[in-house]
């Protein structure tokens, strides 16, 4: 869909900002010229997914939509059972349940924030093993997502592998700025959890973006098709939990892949049916399961894929010429501004990711969103706030939805900030809820 988009003057934006208590997320969309809040859902659906949306079977029960996704899933993962859900929490609280003893630990590079709730949900425990450069913004590696996997393997031998419920790969690393995950690391991982009889489950909201990093990045697969890398990189795993609104591009969708494990599939099947919906929809209209298998595939078109991530190192390299301090490399989906080294003289409990958010929507009306202290909150316990190790701005970029232009407005307001840096003010909170605050707090400016 092509729709006009409108800058609202400085003082409208400034008093929007008072009135959204200075938290992005509280502003209307109306607001904002550009919207790179998240890259989940907002992308913008082809001809073929609006075609096939008009060809909706609204069957309760067998719609041919369904079947269609099913032979989809077969098509480009491999997996014999899919189950369709609301989107990727649906099916985290589907599927983790069924794979949880309590007290058990779930290991991944990175655990996405639903999925950790999940995790801690079934009375799990979810423990990060990513590599240590993931933390390091300007050392290059071409695969940040890595596990670190001599850690993995220490930690199930120090807890036993009775105490692991699973590994959950998550592709790209989303935590750690979209950053993708090697195969040999993969196929490593999934060695080790054979070696312990331990399952391996996909977050695979991104496993697109993932196969073209494998693609252009590593030795052997340059000249593989990104069908065949996604096949084998989840020949390697047992399952996997998606949300759609990333990769296949879809406003709304998620799902359940099951390579060949059938009493796992009808043990989710039934969970399917009082938490999302009959086995056949799992919550989405036939017309949304029609989209989102026409989707699946167009996620995986290598030119595609060149656009949408070169967009998004367009923006990168922008900023890096203007020496503006970023996640380097830039990962699939955003680019992540290092706050901490742009704005050394706001400290953590100030948020400095936050002020630079703030400025960015007063200088242009650009929506980006705080990945720091901020969306961490405090110590449970103690009820500090807790530092994080990175204090970043994440820049998302929704799937065909802007042009290189708009990205020239993001990279010259950011610009055009860094002269004036040292003039940001940090900030302090006024209200905060108890449970993820970032999304409802106020806060102010402190003077
Ligand atoms: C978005 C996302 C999820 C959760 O999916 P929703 O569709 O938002 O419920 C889980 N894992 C990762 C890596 C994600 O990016």
């Amino acid at each position: 869909m092509v729709e006009p988009i409108r800058q609202i003057p400085y003082e409208e934006r400034l008093a929007a900002l008072e009135r959204a208590g200075y938290n992005l997320f509280a502003l209307n969309s109306e607001e904002v010229y550009i919207d790179l809040l998240t890259d989940s859902g907002t992308g913008a659906m082809s001809d073929n997914q609006w075609a096939g949306i008009m060809l909706g079977d609204e069957s309760y029960a067998g719609s041919k939509n369904y079947y269609h996704l099913a032979d989809t899933v077969k098509d480009i993962f491999g997996y014999n059972y899919a189950i369709p859900t609301h989107q990727g929490r649906g099916a985290e609280q589907v599927l983790f349940p069924l794979l949880i003893k309590p007290g058990q630990y779930v290991i991944s590079n990175m655990h996405f924030d639903t999925t950790k709730a999940h995790v801690e949900i079934a009375e799990g425990r979810a423990i990060n093993c990513v590599i240590e450069d993931a933390f390091n913004t300007e050392e290059y590696h071409p695969f940040k997502g890595n596990f670190d996997v001599d850690k993995m393997e220490e930690f199930i031998k120090e807890k036993g592998k009775g105490n692991i419920a699973f590994i959950i790969i998550t592709v790209t690393c989303n935590s750690a700025g979209g950053q993708p995950v090697s195969m040999e690391n993969i196929k490593e991982v999934s060695e080790i959890a054979k070696k312990y009889d331990l399952r391996v489950i996909i977050d695979a909201a991104r496993y697109a973006e993932n196969a073209y990093f494998i693609k252009t990045r590593e030795d052997g697969y340059g000249d593989k098709s990104i069908k065949e890398i996604v096949k084998e990189m989840f020949s390697y795993a047992d399952g996997f939990t998606m949300s759609a609104k990333k990769d296949a591009i879809v406003n709304i969708g998620g799902l359940i892949g099951i390579k060949d494990d059938e009493e796992l599939f009808n043990k989710a099947r039934a969970r399917l049916v009082p938490l999302e919906g009959f086995v056949t929809y799992g919550g989405l209209a036939g017309r949304d399961m029609e989209a989102l298998a026409r989707g699946l595939k167009e996620g995986v078109q290598f030119e595609y894929l060149e656009y949408r991530i070169g967009q998004v190192e367009y923006l990168g390299d922008r900023l890096r010429e203007a020496g503006i301090p970023i996640q380097y490399p830039v990962g699939g989906h955003a680019v992540f501004v290092d706050a901490k080294k742009l704005l050394p003289h706001i400290p953590y409990y100030q948020f400095p990711a936050q002020a630079l958010g703030n400025a960015l929507y007063l200088e242009a009306g650009v929506r980006g969103v705080e990945i720091g202290s901020f969306l961490l909150g405090r110590d449970p316990d103690t009820g500090e706030q807790i530092e994080s190790p990175l204090e970043l701005l994440r820049l998302t970029i929704p799937r065909r939805v802007y042009t290189n232009n708009h990205m020239d407005v993001v990279a010259d307001a950011l610009i055009s900030i860094k002269e004036k840096s040292e003039t940001l003010k940090g900030l302090e909170i006024v209200y905060e809820p108890k449970i993820l605050r970032h999304f409802t707090a106020k806060l102010k400016p402190v003077e």
